[in-house]
C-alpha cells in the first residue's frame, strides 16, 4: 500500500512540476520578447532621431570618410548607449563606436543590412565576435535624395535582457521549488487520504483472512471507499455470525460424541485414523494420540479387527460383527461399520461405531442358566414324585408301610418344590425391584429376640444354642418385614450347616460417624455359628443363585440354594453390604453393614 502511494505521490508531483515548468518556459519567453519587442522599438526610435539630427550624407576620400564617421560615431557613442556603426552601400564600415573600422571586413552580407536594404529596416540578434557578446542589431539606410549611399546601424548588447531575463529563470525555479516541496507534502496528503481508507479495509481483510472475526473498517466516508468499508464489514459481521454457528453445532457435535457410551472412530478414504472419541479410548485401550493420524493397519489393533476393516473398506458397504477383545480387558464388543459416501461412487471414509456388550451378554448368559439351573431344579422334586407316585399305582399301593412312606416323600418333595418356586419369585420380586421397601423404626433388640424364638424349636431338635448380644437402646430404620427375611435365612442356615452341640449367635453393634443426629452411622450385624464352615474357594461363590458348596447335604435340609442370594439382595436394597468370613471345620462368621437411618 505504501507503493501504492509513493506512485501517487509521483504521479502528483510530476503533474505540478511539468506544469510549473511548461508554465515558466512560456513566461521567460513571453518576457524575453517583450523585452526585445520594447528594445526594438526603442532602438528603432534612437535610430531616428540619429539619422535625422546629424549629416550622414558627408562623401570624400576613404580616408576622410573614416575620420569623419568615426569623430560622429564616437561623439554619438557618448550621449546614446549604444554601438553605432555606419556602413557604406558596398559594406565597407566607415565609423564605429566602439572598434577601429580600418580593421573591420565588409558588412554587405550582414543579416540586418540585407533586410534593410530590402524592407527599409533591418533586425537581428546574434552572437558579435568583435565585441564577443549576444548583440541585437537594428539598422536603417541612410538616403542621399532617392540614392542609398550607406547604412546606419545601432548595437545594443543583450546582456541586461539576458540577465534579467536570468532572474526571472531563478525567481521561477525558486517559486518552482516552492510550488514542488508544497506539492509534494499535498500529493502526499491527498495521496494518503485516498490510500488510507485503502489500507485499513486491507488491514481488516488480512484479519478476517486470518480468523479474526471481530475487527472492524471504520471509514465514515460515503463515497466508494466508504461503501467497500461497508461491504468488509457486512460480510466480518456474516462471517462471524457463521463462524459462530459452526463452532455451537461443532462443540454440540464435540460434546454428543465425547459424552456417548459407544464408542466412535472415523477413518477417511486413506485408511487415517481421523476421529476417537472418549469412548472409544477406553474401549480400545489406546489415547487419542497413539492413534490419530496412523493408518488403521498400523494402529497395533487387534488382527481381526483390522482385517474387519479391510474388509468393510474393499466392499464399501455396511458390515456388523462381535468380537472379543483382549486388550486392556477381556471385553465382547459389537462393531458396526459403516462407509461415509458423498455420492453415489465416491467416499470419503468410514465410521466404526463400537459397543461394549459384555455385560448384555454375560446377563444374557446367567439368565440362560439360571432358566437351566430353574428347570434343572424343579426337575428333581417333579421327578421324585412322579416316580414314587407310579410305583404306588404298580402296586406298592397295597403294602401300607411302604405306601405311607411314599406318600411322605411325595409330600416331602412337594413342599421342597413350593418352597422352591417360593423363591424363585421372591428372587425375582426383588431383582426387579417391584416392590419398594417400606421402613420403619425397629427397635433391634426385641426383633432379634422374636426372630430366635421362632427358630426355638428347630434349634432345640439339634440341641443347638441361639444366643444374641444386641445393646438395649438401638432402633435402627428398615423394611421389618425384609429384615426378618435376612435374619431367618441366615439364622435357619447356621442351625442346618451346624452339628448337633453347636451354637448360633447374633451380635449387633452400633458404629458411629460422630454425628449427632444418626446419619452415618451403621448397624453391624455378625451370624457367627460353630459349624461345618465354607471352603476357601466357594466363598466368592455362595451367593450366587443356587449355588451349594456340597449339593446332597443342601438338599437334605431342605435347602434351595437361593437362600444366600435372596439376603444379599435384600441387604444392597437397604444400601448394605456382606460378607463372610468361615473356616472349615471351626464355624463362619455372616458380616453385614446396613445405614441406621435412611434420608
Ligand atoms: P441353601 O438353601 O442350600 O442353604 P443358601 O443360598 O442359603 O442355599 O446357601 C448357599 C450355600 O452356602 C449352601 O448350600 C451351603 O453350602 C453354604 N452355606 C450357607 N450358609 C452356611 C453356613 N452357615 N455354614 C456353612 N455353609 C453355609
Amino acid at each position: 500500500m505504501n507503493m501504492f502511494r509513493a506512485r501517487l505521490t509521483l504521479i502528483f508531483i510530476v503533474l505540478i512540476g511539468c506544469s510549473v515548468l511548461v508554465a515558466g518556459i512560456f513566461m521567460a519567453s513571453m518576457l524575453r520578447k517583450s523585452y526585445m519587442d520594447s528594445l526594438t522599438v526603442s532602438m528603432e526610435r534612437e535610430l531616428h532621431v540619429i539619422k535625422s539630427t546629424t549629416d550622414w550624407a558627408y562623401q570624400g576620400t576613404e580616408e576622410q570618410m573614416y575620420q569623419y564617421y568615426s569623430s560622429k560615431t564616437a561623439l554619438l557613442r557618448q550621449s546614446a548607449d549604444t554601438r553605432i556603426t555606419f556602413i557604406g552601400v558596398d559594406g565597407q564600415v566607415f565609423g564605429d563606436s566602439e572598434h577601429n573600422p580600418r580593421t573591420m571586413d565588409s558588412h554587405t552580407e550582414r543579416e540586418e543590412i540585407v533586410e534593410a536594404r530590402q524592407y527599409g529596416i533591418g533586425y537581428s540578434t546574434r552572437f558579435s565576435n568583435t565585441i564577443n557578446r549576444n548583440m541585437l542589431y537594428v539598422a536603417v539606410p541612410v538616403q542621399k535624395g532617392s540614392e542609398t549611399i550607406g547604412f546606419l546601424r545601432l548595437a545594443m548588447s543583450l546582456v541586461e535582457v539576458e540577465k534579467s531575463i536570468r532572474n526571472v529563470w531563478y525567481v521561477l525555479l525558486g517559486g518552482l521549488a516552492a510550488v514542488f516541496l508544497l506539492a509534494a507534502l499535498i500529493s502526499y496528503r491527498v495521496a494518503f487520504s485516498i490510500t488510507r481508507p485503502i489500507e485499513l479495509v486491507t488491514k481488516v481483510a488480512q484479519q478476517i483472512t486470518d480468523m479474526n472475526y471481530k475487527y472492524r473498517v471504520s471509514v465514515n466516508k460515503k463515497d466508494e471507499i466508504g461503501q467497500l468499508g461497508n461491504a468488509i464489514n457486512r460480510m466480518a459481521d456474516s462471517l462471524q455470525l457463521q463462524m459462530n454457528r459452526i463452532r455451537e453445532d461443532e462443540s454440540r457435535l464435540k460434546s454428543v460424541l465425547e459424552n456417548m457410551i459407544s464408542g466412535v472412530v472415523m477413518i477417511d478414504r486413506d485408511g487415517q485414523i481421523v476421529l476417537l472419541n472418549r469412548s472409544a479410548e477406553e474401549i480400545l485401550g489406546f489415547s487419542s494420540q497413539e492413534l490419530l493420524g496412523k493408518r488403521f493397519d498400523q494402529a497395533k489393533q487387534q488382527f481381526e479387527f483390522t482385517q474387519l476393516i479391510q474388509e468393510c473398506i474393499d466392499s464399501r458397504s455396511p458390515l456388523r460383527d462381535e468380537m472379543v477383545f483382549y486388550y486392556p480387558t477381556e471385553r465382547i464388543l459389537e462393531i458396526h461399520m459403516n462407509p461415509i459416501s458423498q455420492t453415489e461412487d465416491d467416499w470419503s471414509g468410514m465410521l466404526i461405531v463400537l459397543h461394549d456388550i459384555t455385560a448384555v451378554r454375560r446377563l444374557e448368559r446367567m439368565r440362560s442358566e439360571f432358566v437351566a439351573n430353574v428347570s434343572h431344579e424343579l426337575k428333581t422334586p417333579i421327578a421324585a414324585v412322579k416316580g414314587f407316585a407310579e410305583t404306588l399305582l404298580a402296586g406298592a399301593l397295597n403294602d401300607k408301610e411302604t405306601a405311607h412312606s411314599f406318600l411322605q416323600i411325595i409330600l416331602d418333595e412337594s413342599e421342597r418344590l413350593n418352597r422352591l418356586i417360593g423363591d424363585i419369585l421372591e428372587l425375582s420380586k426383588i431383582e426387579s425391584k417391584r416392590i419398594p421397601l417400606q421402613f420403619s423404626p425397629i427397635h433391634l433388640e426385641s426383633f432379634v429376640n422374636n426372630c430366635l424364638n421362632v427358630l426355638n424349636t428347630q434349634a432345640a431338635s439339634k440341641d443347638i444354642e441361639l444366643s444374641m448380644l444386641v445393646p438395649e437402646y438401638i432402633y435402627m430404620e428398615a423394611d421389618e418385614d425384609r429384615l426378618r427375611q435376612i435374619m431367618m435365612n441366615l439364622l435357619s442356615n447356621g442351625i442346618n450347616y451346624t452339628p448337633e452341640g453347636g451354637s448360633v449367635t447374633v451380635k449387633v453393634e452400633h458404629i458411629m460417624s460422630g454425628n449427632d443426629s444418626g446419619e452415618g452411622d451403621w448397624v453391624r450385624f455378625t451370624i457367627v455359628d460353630t459349624g461345618i464352615g465354607i471352603p476357601r474357594k466357594d466363598i466368592p461363590r455362595i451367593f450366587e443363585r443356587f449355588y451349594r458348596v456340597d449339593k446332597a447335604r443342601s438338599r437334605g435340609s431342605g435347602g434351595t440354594g437361593l437362600g444366600l442370594s435372596i439376603v444379599k439382595h435384600l441387604v444392597e436394597l437397604h444400601q448394605g453390604n456382606i460378607r463372610v468370613e468361615s473356616e472349615v471345620g471351626v464355624g463362619s462368621k455372616f458380616i453385614i453393614d446396613m445405614p441406621l437411618i435412611h434420608s
